[in-house]
């Protein structure tokens, strides 16, 4: 056993498992094996509007039918705000944090004004355009006391900088493949994410704030995860630096898709693995669906 690799998979129990997250769950329990290395499993649940018992549950039912084994206790991200608060305090300190009061609608609206084509970050949402970026403290003290909700953003610019400064040139990632060893340094670009939520209206995190801090506590030495999170690992790895956290080596793999080519999704109620087990879906028959075979 190689008690220094630690891999984990990460799901969010805010619907059904699907094949997608099948290959995921075993291309990453695959991987540990192959490597010796511990298997962790994390329950990303700071949605907590949306993420449910009943869908935890049925998650930890299906990895354990797929065959995976992890070790106890599961960490359930809605039980550490407290250490998401901390991360985001030091944030705060240094300067590169800013409370924004914007709705959606107001974003949408204010990015039209601001003419066509207006681009749009990595997620497909309008770039954000700066409302609210140079707010006099007092106004927002003023805000706040109304009781009106905001998130906290990351002035991309000026964080950048001082991780550029912090790191002694360009942040980059080590991308490595499951069975070779090595890596390869890969650029990335955080300024495409414009002004980034680092906690949300309702809870002191985001996704990208409790990743890092979760894979940093858990002492994750290798991330593998799907292709559509390869843009986020831009500012997976500036928090990284500016927390001083130390840096996973990432596998970013293909996607299920369906035959129209189209990635699988929750949203879309693609069909879950819940289904296909009651269909009379082998656990060999899932793995070999998604192209994994021993
Ligand atoms: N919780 C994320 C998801 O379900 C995965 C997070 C990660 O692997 O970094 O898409």
């Amino acid at each position: 056993m190689n008690d220094q690799a630690v891999i984990r998979f990460a799901p969010s129990p805010n619907g059904e498992l699907h094949l997608g997250h099948a290959y995921s769950g075993l291309l990453a329990y695959r991987t540990a094996q192959d490597m010796g290395a511990r298997f962790l499993l994390r329950i990303e649940d700071i949605d907590v509007g949306r993420c449910r018992p009943e869908f935890e549950a049925q998650i930890l039912d299906d990895l354990s039918w797929l065959g995976l084994v992890w070790e106890e206790p599961v960490r359930r991200q809605s039980e550490h705000f407290d250490t998401y608060r901390d991360a985001l305090a030091r944030l705060d300190e240094m300067g590169l944090l800013y409370p924004c009061f914007a709705s959606r609608s107001e974003i949408a609206d204010a990015a039209n004004k601001k003419g066509q084509p207006w681009p749009m970050d990595p997620d497909g949402s309008p770039l954000y355009p700066g409302l609210y970026r140079d707010l006099k403290p007092v106004q927002a003290q003023k805000f706040k006391a109304d009781g009106k909700p905001f998130a906290m953003r990351i002035h991309m610019a000026r964080a950048l900088e001082h991780a550029r400064e912090k790191a002694g040139g360009e942040i980059t990632y080590g991308a490595f493949k499951p069975g070779t060893p090595g890596i390869e340094r890969m650029p990335v670009d955080p300024m495409r994410w414009g002004d980034a939520v680092i906690a949300r209206k309702d809870v002191p995190a985001s996704y990208h704030l409790a990743v890092v801090v979760d894979d940093a506590l858990q002492k994750i030495s290798h991330v593998v995860r799907g292709l559509d999170l390869l843009a986020p690992t831009d500012i997976h790895r500036l928090l990284q630096v500016l927390l001083d956290l130390p840096e996973p080596r990432y596998h970013h793999h293909r996607l299920i898709v369906d035959e129209t080519g189209r990635k699988l999704s929750k949203r879309l109620h693609d069909k879950s693995l819940r289904a296909l087990r009651e269909n009379g879906a082998s656990p060999d028959e899932i793995a070999a669906l998604v192209g994994l075979t021993d």
